[in-house]
């Protein structure tokens, strides 16, 4: 078949590749000038590898990513240190973390000359045919995937949008600029409306985070949007170890700074006529239980599995299933995700001592179950 994707993020190049791989003619077209990543680090899933496995991916980024991550102790801290649930390492980690600009770089490595268009802003139809208007002319092709984020303009102009909402805080990342092992213990740390996260990667490098809630904490205060490492060791400069160390070694210029924003609603169906939706544009979510690519990527290995075999006459029936299989799973992550982020950032007097007291209570073998079944995922029967 011949297939547009809209968007050149995670999700629309892991469906590139699998689909390519399997003999569609595929074209990417990215609005922006570079199809590299904009971001710090990510984390992936032992569901993420099934998928990127399932459509011949999962090599080329085990190749590039780490598992150094689960081998460390980790769980959620107290800003003092003391840990309020411990996870021993692991000798078969079930996360990987990378730099997102491998990651691209590793998937754009796999497309053929000239399957990515950049500078090629796309704008599908109303109606959902597959068709694409690039740089003023249409593009007809059998399918068109609309992988094109949070503020997916196919979402909207297919009626599919049910608008975004604030995830109630702000989250900066950055990658420290130094080899060095600042991290001997990956994880969070929470404290009132604000914490911290800890991802070594690849190279020794370390990537972190810090989240502060916008409303209670922020009220009357100045933004510190000129140097964000102040913003963040205001909140958390006088934390336990590493994090001072880590968030110093890190240049300013490559610190990022994001409200936090989730879909508020997601949409009554992933597809419109012969037009999906996929990764973000379908069902953005905080990125809590960090699995916002991870779903982009079930998506893409869920359509590309789908349409093995199929021919156009198929493809109603295909796009049907992709729907079925993928509403629900995205669904219950995306509600998951959220209700995680607003435990998580528990900023009153009362709600953080219950919530660390009920984090406490968690046997760490049972949180160990959990995330185990909530990473696992089997490619769809065709
Ligand atoms: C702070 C933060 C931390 C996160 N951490 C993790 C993590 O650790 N693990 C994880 O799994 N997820 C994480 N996520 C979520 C993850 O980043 C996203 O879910 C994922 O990047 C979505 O990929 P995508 O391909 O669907 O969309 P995007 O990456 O948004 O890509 C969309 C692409 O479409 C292009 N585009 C848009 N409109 C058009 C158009 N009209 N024409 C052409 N191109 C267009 C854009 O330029 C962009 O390149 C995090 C998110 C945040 C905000």
């Amino acid at each position: 078949m011949r297939i547009g994707i809209v968007g050149a993020g995670i999700g629309g190049l892991v469906a590139a590749a699998g689909l390519e791989a399997d003999g569609h003619r595929v074209t990417v077209y990215e609005r922006r000038e570079e199809p590299a990543a904009v971001g710090a680090g990510l984390t992936l899933f032992a569901n993420a590898f099934a998928a990127l496995d399932a459509v011949g991916l999962g090599e080329t980024v085990r190749a590039v990513s780490s598992d150094a991550v689960g081998r460390l102790s980790s769980g959620q801290r107290r800003p003092s240190g003391r840990w309020l649930l411990s996870l021993p390492p692991s000798d078969t980690p079930s996360i990987r973390s990378l730099f997102r600009s491998d990651l691209h770089r590793a998937l754009l490595d796999r497309l053929g000359p000239g399957v990515v268009r950049a500078e090629a802003g796309a704008e599908v139809t109303r109606d959902g045919r597959p068709v694409l208007e690039v740089d003023g002319h249409e593009e007809r092709h059998d399918l068109v995937i609309a992988a094109d984020g949070l503020r997916s303009r196919a979402r909207a102009r297919w009626g599919l949008d049910r608008g975004l909402r604030a995830a109630g805080y702000t989250a900066w990342r950055g990658v420290t600029a130094s080899r060095g092992h600042l991290a001997d213990e990956a994880g969070e740390t929470w404290g009132a409306g604000v914490r911290f996260g800890i991802v070594p990667l690849p190279d020794d490098r370390v990537y972190w985070f810090a989240t502060r809630s916008t409303r209670p904490v922020a009220a009357g205060r100045r933004e510190a949007d000129a140097d964000p490492r102040t913003a963040v060791l205001e909140q958390v400069g006088t934390w336990h170890a590493p994090i001072r160390e880590l968030v110093e070694a890190t240049p300013a210029d490559v610190v990022l700074r994001h409200d936090i924003e989730d879909l508020a609603a997601l949409p009554r169906s992933f597809v419109r006529h012969r037009g999906v939706l996929l990764g973000d544009a379908a069902h953005a979510m905080t990125p809590d239980l960090g699995q916002g690519a991870g779903q982009a990527i079930e998506d893409a290995a869920t359509l590309t599995i789908l349409l093995r075999g199929a021919g156009l006459a198929d493809l109603d029936a295909v796009l049907r299933r992709y729907d079925a299989i993928r509403r629900p799973r995205a669904r219950a992550l995306w509600r998951a995700s959220h209700l995680a982020g607003h435990v998580a950032q528990a900023s009153g007097p009362v709600s953080v001592p219950m919530r660390d007291l009920a984090l406490r209570a968690v046997p760490a073998a049972l949180f160990s179950r959990a995330v185990t079944r909530g990473s696992a995922w089997h490619p769809p029967r065709r």
